[in-house]
Formats: C-alpha cells, sequence, structure tokens
C-alpha cells in the first residue's frame, strides 16, 4: 500500500502528520511511503530523517496524490485536490465535517473513503487515536503560557522583602481536556485557579487540581453519551453569563474553552462584561475556531476591548508544532495500525468497525456517516 504525505497548505500551519518515528513504524507494518518535500519544515525536521526513517521524499505532490492509496493529513483538503485523489483511496485528516458539505460531497463523488479525525469515537479503545484531545491538551497549556506573557504582573505569589505579592488569578471557562490542563498548568505557575463547566462530573475533576470550582445552579445540564456537553437554554445561558461575569471581573486571566461538539461555540462572556473587567487583563478564546466564547473576539487576531486583552489566536497547538505532530502522528498511526492487514499489507476500512463507522464519512461514492447525516437534518 502507497501511503502519501503532503506537506500543510493552510497558512500558519506548523504541524505534519507524520514524522520520521511513525513513517519509519508504516514502513514497518509493510507501507511503502513517501512525504513531500519540506514536510518537516515545521517541526525541524529535514527530508533526510524521512529518507533515513524509510521514506521516499515527493517532489510532485500532484502525481503523489494521484498513485497513493492512503493520503495522511493534518487540515482538510484543499477543494481543488479532491479531483487529484485516485478513486477507491483512502483519506484521512481533520475535515470539519459540519462546516464542510461541498467538499465532504466532492470526496464522496470522487470515490474517496473519507475518514474524519474530528469525529472518532470517545471510546476506550480509541483513546490512543484521539486527535481531538492530544490537539486541546497542548492549546490548553499554550493559552495559560499566552496569557502569562501578556500580563502585565506575574502569576505566582512572592514572599520578598519588597513585599508579598499576591498570586494572579485565573479563570478557566469549560474544564474539557483543554480546560484541565490550562488549570493544571496556570496552578504549576502558580496562580489562583478557578474553573466552570456544565458538566457536573467535571467537578471532581477540577478539585483534584487543586482549584476552586465554581458553582451555577443551572438546573438540569448533563452530557451525552460521548462525555459532550449539552446545548443549554436560553435562560440558563443568561444565568450562566451572570455567574462568569462576577468571576472574570475578579480575574487577571480567563482562559475560555466551552464547546458543544458539532455546533457553534456558546457566548459567555459579553461586552458588559468585558467593560466589568480590570483593565491590563486578558483574555483567551480557546473556542474561536467554532465562533468563540467572547464577543467582539476575532479569529486569529488579539484585539483590545476597554483595555482588556482579548486573544482570539487560532491553531495554538501549532505553536508548539513539535509535540504537537509527535502526538498527531503518533494518533494516526494507531488508527490505521488498528486497521492493518498483515496478509495484504494495506489498511482496510471496514465500515462495520466501531472507531470505523464512528469516523468514516465518505464510502463506495456515498456520503455515509450518521452523525453528520442528523447533523445537517437539523
Ligand atoms: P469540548 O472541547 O467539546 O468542550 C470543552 C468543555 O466545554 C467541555 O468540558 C464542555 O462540558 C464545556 N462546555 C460546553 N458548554 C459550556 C458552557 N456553556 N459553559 C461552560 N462549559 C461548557 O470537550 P472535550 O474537552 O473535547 O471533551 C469533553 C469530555 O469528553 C472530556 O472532559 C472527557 O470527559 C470526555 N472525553 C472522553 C474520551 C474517551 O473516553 N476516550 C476522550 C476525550 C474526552
Amino acid at each position: 500500500m502507497r501511503i502519501f504525505v503532503p506537506r500543510e497548505t493552510h497558512p500558519g500551519e506548523t504541524r505534519a502528520a507524520v514524522t520520521p518515528e511513525t513513517a519509519a513504524r508504516f514502513v514497518q507494518l509493510g507501507a511503502e511511503v513517501a512525504v513531500e518535500s519540506g514536510l518537516g519544515a515545521g517541526i525541524g525536521v529535514a527530508d533526510e530523517a524521512y529518507t533515513e526513517s524509510g521514506a521516499s521524499v515527493s517532489a510532485n505532490r500532484g502525481a503523489s496524490l494521484g498513485e497513493a492509496d492512503l493520503v495522511l493529513r493534518v487540515r482538510k483538503p484543499p477543494a481543488e485536490e479532491v479531483e487529484l485523489l485516485k478513486s477507491g483511496s483512502t483519506h484521512v485528516s481533520l475535515l470539519e465535517p459540519f462546516n464542510e458539505q461541498g467538499l465532504v460531497e466532492s470526496l464522496a463523488a470522487r470515490g474517496v473513503s473519507a475518514l474524519s479525525l474530528e469525529l472518532i469515537p470517545r471510546i476506550t479503545r480509541a483513546q490512543k487515536m484521539d486527535v481531538l484531545s492530544s490537539q486541546a491538551n497542548l492549546a490548553g497549556y499554550v493559552a495559560v503560557i499566552l496569557a502569562a506573557e501578556r500580563l502585565p504582573r506575574i502569576l505566582p505569589m512572592m514572599m520578598t522583602p519588597a513585599g508579598t505579592i499576591a498570586p494572579a488569578r485565573v479563570f478557566v471557562i469549560g474544564a474539557g481536556v483543554a480546560g484541565l490542563q490550562a488549570i493544571a498548568t496556570a496552578k504549576r505557575l502558580g496562580a489562583r485557579v478557578d474553573a466552570f463547566d456544565t458538566r457536573p462530573a467535571v467537578e471532581e475533576q477540577v478539585l483534584s487540581l487543586a482549584a476552586r470550582f465554581v458553582k451555577v445552579d443551572l438546573g438540569e445540564t448533563g452530557q451525552t453519551e460521548q462525555g459532550y456537553a449539552r446545548k443549554l437554554t436560553e435562560e440558563q445561558r443568561g444565568m450562566q453569563t451572570e455567574a462568569m461575569a462576577r468571576v472574570c471581573v475578579q480575574s487577571d486571566a480567563v482562559i475560555t474553552t466551552a464547546q458543544v461538539f458539532g455546533r457553534r461555540a456558546p457566548v459567555l462572556i459579553t461586552k458588559e462584561t468585558i467593560a466589568r473587567m480590570r483593565p491590563g487583563s486578558v483574555i483567551v478564546d480557546l473556542a474561536v475556531e467554532s465562533g468563540g466564547n467572547v464577543e467582539g473576539v476575532e479569529a486569529d487576531r488579539e484585539v483590545e476591548m476597554n483595555g482588556v486583552r482579548v486573544v482570539g489566536l487560532a491553531n495554538l497547538p501549532g505553536r508548539v508544532a513539535v509535540n504537537a505532530s509527535q502526538m498527531f502522528a503518533s494518533n494516526v498511526y494507531s488508527l490505521i495500525e488498528d486497521g492493518w492487514d498483515a496478509e495484504t499489507k494495506a489498511f482496510r476500512v471496514d465500515p462495520e468497525d466501531e472507531i470505523v463507522k464512528g469516523c468514516l464519512v465518505t464510502h463506495a461514492g456515498e456520503v455515509v456517516n450518521e452523525q453528520l447525516r442528523k447533523a445537517q437534518r437539523v
């Protein structure tokens, strides 16, 4: 089986879907691996490192896309590259399937089996393939580092002959994978941390990181079978916004990570809340790529509102691309290895397999994903 890994073309994308380490493992499985020249440029890896791991280096992206049985990449394919893919081949990447109906349809029409990494089911067997978790974890870390660097004050408490400095206060909204890592990172840096999430199950995890859980009685909230938050009602949203505002005004940094899978992120910090916050404070909005938790946040920009800096930088894992690629590549390898047929030395798309079924979006000329079909009906 021929695997091809093209360079990422999305502006600012530094990550690579395959590292020399995982390339070597694919070769061990019996695959023929080709990477596009420059694939490792964002992670300090030269073409030679891939060659040493047994891969070949291609300078002809179009031809290599057309020859590959399996294409691996971080981001969705550019629309104009779909027709270059071989009919019957498999494509594995993030796909933003809920926003990319046209792209999904064109992959189906091309006869490509596309696996969308966002849709890997959150079951124990798939944990090592869970790209959303591995990348969110790093994003949570980076968010705190960005905030710390922008704050005009330090995070830890310091007792010095020149006086005692109180710890900075960090408020983390949404304590999923990214939020929990943000809490842990802010704690390690010595901040006093408050956190909130609508899923009651999270309280214990927040407390175990020695952060304070902000209690807001929103009535029934809960989570889906996959562990995702449910959408709140209008009234619950209003109650939450006010409760969040009360903590925001006392905080130096606010990290927002609240998302509802497959939907636009809820707006939790309004302009009125920002107007009540202390000048010099910083908000980092990790949900910016799904619409943002902060009113007025701008994607991939930093804006100032009433002296409060609102950071909407996109692709935070890309800022620690070495580790992000290491984890992403390991996730992708685990997914492929799981469906590898040792006899034919090929990845077999088995639509009946629980993991493949969850993330297979197009197959045999059709859009096949149940979650996606449901989302498109509502
Ligand atoms: P996510 O990125 O979809 O959302 C981030 C957080 O925002 C979630 O904790 C969510 O509850 C919270 N949120 C949503 N609306 C909110 C609101 N209005 N106010 C405050 N918070 C709000 O979630 P995620 O981090 O990708 O994962 C969520 C959970 O899924 C994890 O905490 C974990 O328990 C579970 N999970 C399970 C597995 C597995 O079993 N393999 C893998 C990964 C995650």
